[in-house]
């Protein structure tokens, strides 16, 4: 054998046994590799959304009785959700932020600097959250926010019909890093670290038909719609006309309230779920939170909570930059399930086509 012929044998042989030799080492590369890209197919960043078009929507204000047009228009990028009054002269804004919330009795109301208040936000304020609007302006021809059927199920259709659009910034939260409570009397409200939002809520009425009722939502993969969304408010038959004398409740009906008169409903079509209260107190509880102006990522635990104490939570929480970090929001775009499908189906698509 020639020199020529063993040195090609003896390369091609270590060749060989280096492609031997690195031939797991590839195979664990192309594991890694697969198993990242599929993880960036799952989760990527979220940018900021408003409305497509204006909306807008007609009814009466549950505590003023005040007929009131409502117009929800897309705003900029980093504007928050903001209402503007245009029966008041240069139509005065006032953000949507919990610094700006001045009375709690009853229903959540803002104002601003120079005292133009907004009453009962926060029906409206759960829907944006539930449809992921950062950025909205809200005219109103009056002080309240229409009232619709006493849930947010309207709001909730109303953007959804004329759908949503991403805008350049990127969408930011807020990550709670300690425990917050807040008590009073028997009441209270905390929130702890968490990789969620999540609210678990405890109510006890004394109405037997209402009496202990426990929730909880994990806020994930369109559960305010599915679960909270179409939860109404709910009043008691013999409070109704002291809340009426001191100027409460004049709008409300059986059209868009739960009257309730001693464990019987008094709503002709009964109950949308069985504990369509506690779901309320949540729905609640969401649009007070979405004035923090960010989503919040942490686990909340409230017993008998209204929106005072969900007030001063957020003011707890925000008072202090200890408490919170804010992050990039980060969305998971679907399943494994699902991204396989959909990479199954564009497969197919470029097949056929
Ligand atoms: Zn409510």
């Amino acid at each position: 054998m020639d020199i020529r012929k063993f040195l090609t044998i003896w390369f091609l042989n270590y060749c060989y046994k280096c492609y031997k030799m690195l031939f797991p080492l590839k195979l664990l590369s192309c594991y890694i590799s697969g198993k990242l890209t599929m993880l960036a197919k799952l989760m990527k960043s979220v940018y900021q959304k408003t409305l497509n078009v204006p909306v807008k929507c007609e009814g009466v204000g549950l505590h003023s009785g005040k007929l009131v047009e409502m117009h929800i228009k897309p705003a900029g990028p980093n504007t928050g959700i903001f209402f503007r009054r245009l029966d008041i002269p240069d139509n005065p804004i006032i953000n949507a932020s919990y610094d700006c919330v001045v009375d709690t009795k009853y229903g959540t109301t803002l104002a601003n600097a120079d005292g133009t208040h907004v009453q009962t936000v926060e029906h409206l304020m759960a829907a944006f959250m539930g449809t992921e609007i950062d950025n909205a302006e809200v005219i109103l021809s009056s002080c309240e926010v229409p009232v619709m059927d006493g849930s947010s199920k309207s709001f909730v259709e109303m953007i959804n019909s004329v759908g949503k659009k991403e805008q350049i910034a990127r969408k930011k939260s807020i990550k709670v890093l300690r425990d917050i409570c807040v008590s009073f009397e028997d009441k209270n409200i905390s929130i702890s670290p968490s990789d969620t939002f999540s609210i678990n809520y405890h109510i006890n009425f004394s109405d037997p038909l209402i009496g202990e009722q426990t929730y909880e939502v994990v806020f994930f993969n369109g559960a305010f719609k599915e679960q909270i969304c179409s939860a109404r408010t709910f009043g008691f038959l013999n409070e109704v006309k002291a809340l009426q004398k001191s100027g409460f409740a004049l709008g409300g009906s059986l059209e868009n309230a739960i009257v309730l008169d001693n464990g019987k409903v008094l709503n002709p079509g009964g109950l949308r779920y069985k504990n369509e209260f506690v779901r309320h107190k949540i729905l609640d509880c969401c649009g007070d939170m979405y004035l923090a102006g960010k989503n919040l990522i942490g686990s909340i635990e409230a017993n008998c909570a209204g929106h005072e104490l969900n007030n001063i939570l957020l003011r707890r929480l925000l008072g202090d930059k200890k408490n919170y970090d804010i992050v990039e929001t980060v969305g998971q775009v679907g399943t494994l399930e699902e991204v396989k499908t959909r990479e199954r189906v564009d497969v197919e698509k470029i097949a056929i086509a």
